[in-house]
This record gives structure tokens, sequence and C-alpha cells, in this order.
């Protein structure tokens, strides 16, 4: 009997998968569209895993998350889920931990972390115009996931060594504070936060491109995520585009390369189906109950109740106040040893503020919070960090890079001109571009120089355009009075 029982139970164990089987044919066996090489990569699925699983940690933290079993929460979930079964083959990491949370912001925005997490704003849900559109975001972040460019960019720019530390805080100010505006950073922590959110042009193409293959896959018209971007651009009214297309930068012809994929592409019928009525009663419930908070909003909410600072973001006292105008560099300098490293001579009315591997400079009134970011408007930070190489053009070029994408509004305006610090060899750059801080042209001049331990030793000065003449002064004979110990 026994023996009997099983057999009956293995063959309908075995009718089961063959059905599946079947059905899955068109989808996971044959491949379908443009093939995709998956980036170079030296992290491990384990640390794809780790490093999303701290960060999403410290998000849920931190941000309004829906409810687990709540209605909207229980029905994006089901879309992403359906998603997930979609991927081909060949992409499948079985190591991966898919979650979906909605978080209850109105930007329009979504991420997602290396090995799986997902967040969805509310504001997306209510902007997408069909399931077809939400699920096309979806599938465009769960392609970047299982690509794992988070991890592949951070393979590009910097060692490992460099990445692990502090990612959850330092992904969440990025989040929060996002990549527009004003933030001089610190390409330290913010740097490295900004390989996992901010996708590169070619990422950006292969996140389209899976994204369609999967969207067909789900039985959904790939074109909906064409689609989506542009009921995104409709939505940002020219006012900057919201935050997830300028993680998302268009690789050129975005909307008609998808829809070429999608024509390659054929749609799976035997995917479980979906109607959109259950969408608009979604969409419906979410719009009878209170708007949700901006991003800034629930960051000036959070700073109130946080004490003691974020890992990874540079706290300013709490009561200081960014103004418009502030006080000329006094021509009067007082000198300031930082570690054993280096000595350096900054105007007298310039307040210090220490961070574990840098000194910021500046004037009161040149450094405060930000749409929950710390960010200064006009002085100097001094600073090392590794450098993962060793040659001074390779590291600098690392190191500006992590700064441009950490403060997307700056472009280099030269190329790297040769400078000298301490009576070393050293570089400096020049970039520019429209602070939404002060709302004027910020100048940024980067100079950088090798120490011998390895490390890369950086002078950041920061003023805006209009300002030049009074802070160049004060910038240069700064830079002269550098002595390096190290
Ligand atoms: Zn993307």
């Amino acid at each position: 009997m026994k023996m009997k029982k099983k057999s009956i139970l293995a063959r309908g164990t075995m009718t089961a998968i063959l059905a599946t089987a079947l059905a899955l044919t068109p989808l996971t066996a044959l491949a379908q569209g443009t093939r995709i090489q998956m980036p170079k990569n030296k992290y491990s699925l384990q640390q794809d895993v780790q490093l999303g699983q701290e960060a999403a940690t410290e998000i849920r933290r931190q941000m309004p998350v829906l409810p687990e079993n709540s209605e909207v929460d229980r029905y994006v979930e089901s879309v992403g889920n359906r998603l997930i079964a979609a991927i081909p083959r060949e992409y499948q990491q079985r190591a991966f931990r898919y979650e979906f949370d909605v978080v209850n912001a109105r930007d329009i925005n979504a991420f997602a972390l290396p090995g799986g997490p997902m967040f969805v704003n509310r504001g997306m849900i209510e902007s997408a115009r069909t399931e077809g559109e939400m699920a096309g975001v979806m599938a465009h972040e769960l392609s970047h996931v299982i690509l794992r460019h988070g991890t592949a960019q951070a393979t590009e720019a910097q060692s490992a060594k460099y990445q692990i530390p502090a990612i959850g805080g330092a992904i969440l100010g990025a989040i929060i504070g996002g990549n527009v505006g004003g933030v001089i950073a610190q390409g330290t922590q913010l740097g490295v936060s900004a390989y996992f959110l901010k996708y590169s042009r070619n990422y950006e193409r292969q996140a389209d491109i899976l994204g369609a293959q999967i969207m067909a896959n789900a039985g959904y018209d790939p074109r909906d995520l064409a689609n989506m971007f542009r009921t995104i651009e409709r939505q940002s009214g020219g006012g900057g585009g919201p935050e997830w297309l300028s993680s998302h930068p268009n690789p050129g012809n975005r909307y008609e390369l998808i829809v070429q994929e999608a024509g390659r592409l054929r749609v799976n019928r035997n995917a479980a189906r979906f109607d959109n009525a259950e969408f608009s009663r979604i969409q419906s419930s979410l719009r009878r109950q209170s708007p949700a908070p901006t991003m800034q909003e629930i960051a000036q909410r959070g700073a109130g109740s946080q004490s003691g600072g974020q890992s990874g973001r540079r706290q300013y006292p709490a009561d200081s106040r960014l103004e418009q105008r502030v006080e000329s560099p006094s021509p009067r300098f007082s000198t300031h040893t930082l570690g054993n490293i280096v000595q350096v001579s900054v105007p007298e009315n310039w307040q210090r503020f220490e961070e574990q591997t840098s000194v910021t400079f500046a004037p009161t009134g040149a450094f405060g919070n930000y749409q929950g970011q710390s960010v200064f408007t006009h002085g100097a930070i001094v600073g090392v960090v590794n450098s993962g190489t060793n040659t001074l053009e390779d590291a600098s070029d690392r190191y500006v890079r992590g700064l441009l994408q950490s403060n997307s509004y700056l472009q280099p305006q030269s190329r790297y001109a040769r400078a000298s610090i301490g009576g070393q060899r050293a570089l400096s750059i020049r970039l520019a571009g429209n602070s939404s801080v002060t709302g004027r042209t910020e100048i940024v001049t980067v100079y950088t120089t090798m120490l011998r331990n390895g490390e890369l030793f950086y002078v950041i000065t920061v003023a805006p355009n209009n300002e030049s003449r009074q802070y160049n002064q004060a910038f240069s004979t700064l830079v002269r009075s550098i002595r390096l110990n190290g």
C-alpha cells in the first residue's frame, strides 16, 4: 500500500512538473529577444544579498513602509511574484531573496537593492495608468537586481574592501536626499551609495531590454514599460523630473528601443490572467486615503527623531541654517592640524566639522541640512580615501567619478591639470553646475595627491561662481598652506 501510494504521488508530481514545463515552455526554455551580457562582477552572490538586506533593514526602520498584509502591499507583492516567475532561466539567481514593500511616500519613485529587496512608493502606484505600467517599473528594477548592476558598478569603480561598511545608512541618505541638488559630498560614503541607485546608461539599456522580456514572459505588453517612462515624464511637469528618472537616466531613444525589443517578443498568453479592475480598485482606494507625505517631509520628521546621526551622513548642528548670503572669508587665517597627516590654514571665520576621514571648513550660513542631507555651499573639505590603485591619475579619476555620481548636477569643466600639494605632485579639476540649494552656479575644485601609505588625499573647494573673486584668494592660500607628513 505504502509503495503504491508513493508511486501515485510521484506520478502526480511528475504530471504536475510536466504540465508546468509545458505551460512555461514559451517563457523559460526558449529565450526570447536580445541577449544580454552579464556585466563583470567581483562580488559574490552572497555579498549582493547581504548588502541588500542590510540596507533594506535600515530603510524599513526609517521609512514609512505599509504593513505586510495590507491590501496594497499584498497586491504589489502579487505583481512582483508574477514577474519573478517570468525571469528568463539564464538570469535566475537562486540565492536571491525577493521582497516587495510599498513606501507611503508621494514622490514618484521605486528602487531595488542588490540581492532582491524592492521598494515601490505609493506615488509611483498612484501615477501609473495601468497595472502594466506599474509592472513595467518593477520589471525594470528587477532587471537591475538580477543583472547585479549595483555591485557591477561598484566593481568598475572601487575596491570591495572599500564598499562594504555602513551601506544601509548611506543608501538611505541617497534615497531621501536624492541625487539632485546641492550635496557636496563626501564622495566617501555617499559616493558608495550612488553605485546602487544611479545606473549608467549602458546598464539602463540592459534593464530596459530584460525588463521588456520579463514583461512579455509574465503576460504583460512590454510596451507598457516604454509608456511608463512617458507617464512619469508627464507627471514631472518639467520640474527637473522625479527622482526615478534621474536614477535611471535615458540611455538614448529609450522609448523606441523598448518598442523595438517588444516587436521581437511574444507575449505569453499562458501566464496567469490579470485585469486592470484590480489595479483600478487599489488605486482608487489609495486616492481615498490621506495623501502620502513627500520624501522631504519624511526626512525632516526623521531628522528630529534620530539622535546620534546616521552612518554615512554628515550631521551639522541641528540649529544650523543655510543662508543665501554668508560672510566673506576673513583675510586672517588660522592653522589646523588634522591627525598626524596634514596641516592646513583656513580663514579664521570658518568653522571646523570633523568626520572620520575628512574635515569640513565653512562659514556660518554655508552649512546645514537640505532635503535630509548635509550640504555646504561655501568652504572646503580636506580628507583621505582608500585609493585602491597606485597611480594618482586612476585614484583621482575614481574619486572624482564618485563625487560626480552623488552630485549629478556637477559637470567637469576641464581635464585634469597639474598641481602641487605640500610639495608633492597633485592634480586638480574644476567642476561646475547649478546648485539647487543656492540657485546659483557652483564652482567646485578638487585637488588630489597620493600619500605614501597609498591613500588619496583630497581638497575640495566650493563657492558660488558670482563670489569666486572673494573666495579664490582664500582657496589658493589654503591649498598652498598644506603640509603633508604622510
Ligand atoms: Zn534603471
